[in-house]
């Protein structure tokens, strides 16, 4: 342990260490049952009498802090009231600079729905709310496998920085992957990213400053949302219908408000699960090109399709650079890897490469090495066939199951591919109102207002997910789900 020790100052030695391990038990850095050293190593370490330190632990113990086990050690005291008080007290007193920084922790609206569900204390609670797929259903074994075996080979290599824009095998085998789905492009304009969150983050702060307008889809995700406020920019909605954005009203948002950005989800929206038209997206294109405005394509589980044929990309339909192009493995793998992507042509992607090394560096090399030979044995694609599987059985019980518990105004599309059912409700019933009844009943899902740009709309609307649960708990959650909404029709009178 190193304790910053003053022997000029006019407070004694014992007294130093005294008020130094006093302040981490408090403060919750030395938790109960932690064990302090003993007092021989510390006055060695200190460089200070051994009775020194042995004082020091005296007056704590005698403060009721520590206590000391025979032949074993002095540990903290578990569960000390003077502890709890000060972690509880939000009225410490911060220096100035602390109180003129904004308090801005945006939880993420799943992990705020889902704590509320925690919190209703079901004992087998039901979570539709989630953003992702099935962690159960995770490959840990084979990419623990696969981790160690880029150990095995690359060694040293596996555990420097590596290239700021990524693991070149891999910035080549997601060309592969991506030629598949028809978007050509080359492994120098593949920029690997934390997350595809990191690469809107990036995108944003290369083409936009406060203020600056970003049109988005009405509802989006809500990541996004969070993201371009925090940012300070202003967000205008583009309304949606059964084909994605509805193009024919961009012009004249274009016209009204110069954006700097348009950001869209075109394959299996979050939260809608609609994909954007053939036709739209050409006309998307053309619009943007004309109002010379980027489109940053967002295409978080473009390859999760359950039926019907893919459309091509925006950036597979762009020849002139309007388009900058991001995914993820997070959803169609595991969201702990943070491995996303950036595709982009022209100066924009140095911009982004920078922004990306002044961030942090690079992406995991030993993550990415490991993700590329998972790709390159073929583990990947077979994972996806078999997850789209499962996921495609589970939309349509999810599907029954709506058909059979809910009311029967209640509408819907089927979605052809991704992870969320967007589902409305019978007007009178407002989804923010039926949440905590449908908690306490075991079951979440994400409230339609969580996705609007006025953070009020779509009340009627909520966002479940159908993959991340098994058929039975699919069924169940929804069986609960209808009966929560009978609650509040029966309060509703
Ligand atoms: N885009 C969309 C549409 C999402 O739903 C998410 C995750 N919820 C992300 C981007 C970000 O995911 P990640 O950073 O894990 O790639």
């Amino acid at each position: 342990m190193r304790i910053p020790l003053t022997p000029q100052s006019t407070s004694p030695l014992y007294q130093q260490i005294e008020s130094y391990l006093r302040q981490g038990i408090l403060s919750g850095s030395l938790p109960a049952e932690t064990r302090l050293p003993a007092c021989r190593q510390l006055a060695h370490d200190l460089g200070v009498n051994r009775a020194t330190v042995e004082n020091a632990y005296a007056k704590l113990q005698a403060d009721g802090l520590v206590f000391s086990r025979m032949g074993s050690g002095t540990y903290v005291l578990p569960s000390n009231p003077l502890a709890e008080g000060i972690k509880n007290n939000p009225e410490k007193d911060w220096p100035l600079w602390q109180k003129s920084v904004q308090a801005r922790s945006l939880k993420s609206k799943s992990d705020t729905v889902e704590e509320m569900l925690q919190a209703a204390g079901h004992p087998h609670p039901i979570h539709f709310a989630s953003g992702v797929s099935d962690s159960r259903q995770f490959p840990v074994n084979e990419f623990r496998k696969v981790i160690q075996s880029v150990m095995r080979r690359d060694q040293i290599a596996a555990l420097e920085y590596g290239e700021g824009n990524g693991y070149a095998p891999l910035r080549a085998g997601i060309t592969r992957i991506l030629a598949s789905q028809g978007l050509q492009t080359s492994p120098e304009n593949i920029l690997i990213t934390a997350g595809s969150q990191q690469a809107i983050f990036l995108v944003s702060q290369v083409l936009l400053k406060p203020n600056d307008i970003v049109l988005v889809e009405d509802p989006t995700y809500s990541g996004a949302l969070d993201l371009f406020r925090t940012l300070g920019f202003q967000i205008i909605g583009i309304p949606m219908d059964g084909q994605g954005m509805q193009v024919d009203k961009l012009e004249k948002l274009l016209q009204q408000h110069h954006p700097k950005l348009i950001y869209t989800v075109p394959n299996f929206h979050n939260p809608t699960g609609t994909c954007l038209s053939s036709a739209r997206r050409r006309q998307l294109i053309v619009l943007a090109d004309r109002y010379n405005v980027p489109i940053l394509e967002d295409d978080f589980v473009g390859d999760l399709r359950y039926e019907g044929h893919a459309q091509p990309s925006l950036k597979a339909l762009d020849t002139g650079g309007q388009v900058i192009y991001v995914s993820t493995f997070s959803k169609m793998l595991m969201p702990g890897l943070r491995v996303g992507f950036i595709v982009a042509n022209g100066p924009i992607y140095d911009s982004l490469l920078n922004f990306k090394r002044l961030s942090d560096q690079a992406t995991s090399t030993l993550i990415q090495r490991a993700l590329d030979t998972y790709v390159t044995i073929g583990r990947y694609q077979a994972y996806l066939r078999r997850s789209g599987q499962i996921f495609r059985k589970r939309r349509d019980t999810m599907l029954n199951a709506i058909q059979q518990y809910l009311p029967d105004e209640v509408s819907f599309d089927s979605p052809k591919g991704g992870l969320f059912i967007w589902l409305r409700l019978p007007q009178p019933i407002s989804t923010d109102a039926l949440l905590p009844v449908a908690c306490k009943e075991g079951v979440s899902f994400v409230p339609g207002n969580f996705f609007f740009t006025d953070g009020a709309s779509g009340e009627e609307w909520m966002r479940l997910n159908f993959a991340a649960q098994t058929e039975e708990d699919i069924e169940e959650g929804i069986r609960r789900l209808g009966k929560a909404m009978q609650q509040i029709k029966t309060i509703n009178g």
